[in-house]
């Protein structure tokens, strides 16, 4: 395909699709526009969080911080966060880590800039990314330009007002909205995510690929799938199909061109990462070195195979996927980056 599809064509894909051959046939353009507009390269991100606390309230209906197994209450202390970028730089050969965490509404600034200070100080090769809900301002985003870091996060997950306060009472689309301008506007990558399964339609998801497409900044597009977590509000809702979130992914591959696709939620499976290759993904946040604190969800994924790495620091946790990660998008004749 050599022009990207507009928005009525994005939308036709999205409803034709509806069998694995007519996914097939997606998936080949899909492929195709990725080696084209990206190569063969599929890249692994380190990840660090929480390193901040969510005060959003009421807590997001599907987020694990509305059950009682959540990775969110208490944050990383200065002293983890230096424990954590430490093992990724001794440990591993991960040159791009994501910083995550929730959204503090009064702002974040300081504990960021902190948090960034310290990756740069143990390990300046490390190429930092941010992902705190709306917690920064522009005088935030300015600063983490000068220290370099390489993108900065605001997702809606969805587009459609409704769903979105549904799914996210305590929360501030506009808000989202907003600080996504401000982190283009000041040049940095703009990562944002947006879900499938909350409730969104087709046409809720182009108009949000489409909003998307309009940032001149957008380096980073990942896409998840609904994972009902037990204890939440949407706990007995269905879970996304791996099959739809791969479809919206690849029509997004079309629209989007160079931005680095990724899949996330139910997604976050090495055992799904053929799927994500078909689906023109070539970026991974999950799948690559974690340190978090214990948590019972990413200990399972440590499980998989014996070629996952998993040692614990404190109350922190290390899991390394990536023995594995690499050897899946190898044999899916990838070149995997970390
Ligand atoms: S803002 Fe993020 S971390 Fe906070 S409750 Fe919502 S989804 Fe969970």
């Amino acid at each position: 395909m050599e022009e990207p599809p507009c928005k009525e064509e994005a939308l036709l894909l999205l409803h034709k699709v509806t069998s694995i051959e007519r996914f097939h046939e997606l998936s080949k353009v899909a492929v195709k526009v990725r080696e084209e507009e990206c190569g063969n390269i599929f890249k692994l991100d380190g990840f660090i969080g929480p390193i901040t606390e969510c005060e959003t309230d009421p807590p997001c209906r599907y987020c694990s911080r509305a059950s009682v197994n959540t990775i969110f209450r208490k944050p990383l202390s200065e002293n983890e966060i230096r424990m954590a970028v430490e093992v990724l730089r001794d440990e591993t050969s991960v040159h791009r880590v994501e910083l995550g965490g929730g959204t503090v509404w009064s702002g974040a600034g300081e504990l960021v800039i902190k948090a960034v200070k310290i990756v740069k100080e143990v390990a300046p090769h490390l190429k930092v990314w941010i992902n705190v809900g709306p917690s920064l301002n522009l005088g935030d985003l300015l600063k983490l330009k000068e220290l370099e870091v390489i993108e900065v996060c605001s997702s809606l997950e969805t587009i459609n007002p409704k769903v979105f306060v549904e799914a996210k009472p305590g929360d501030d689309i506009e808000a989202r909205m907003k600080l996504a301008e401000e982190i283009d506007k000041v040049g940095l990558g703009l990562t944002s995510v947006m879900m499938v399964g909350i409730g969104s339609t087709y046409e809720d998801y182009v108009e949000h690929i489409f909003w998307l497409k309009r940032f001149k900044h957008l380096s980073h597009f990942p896409i998840t799938g609904f994972r009902p977590i037990p204890g939440t509000p949407f706990a007995s809702r269905p879970m996304a199909s791996p099959l739809e979130v791969a479809k919206v992914g690849a029509v997004a591959r079309l629209v989007l061109r160079k931005v680095d696709i990724s899949f996330g939620g139910m997604m976050n499976d090495p055992r799904l990462l053929p799927l994500w290759i078909m689906a023109g993904a070539n970026r991974a946040i999950h799948l690559g070195p974690h340190v978090h604190r214990h948590n019972a969800a990413w200990s399972r994924l440590a499980q998989l195979s014996g070629e996952v790495r998993r040692k614990t620091i404190g109350e922190l946790e290390f899991i390394d996927l990536t023995p594995l990660t690499r050897r899946l998008i190898r044999e899916a004749g990838m070149e995997p980056e970390i």
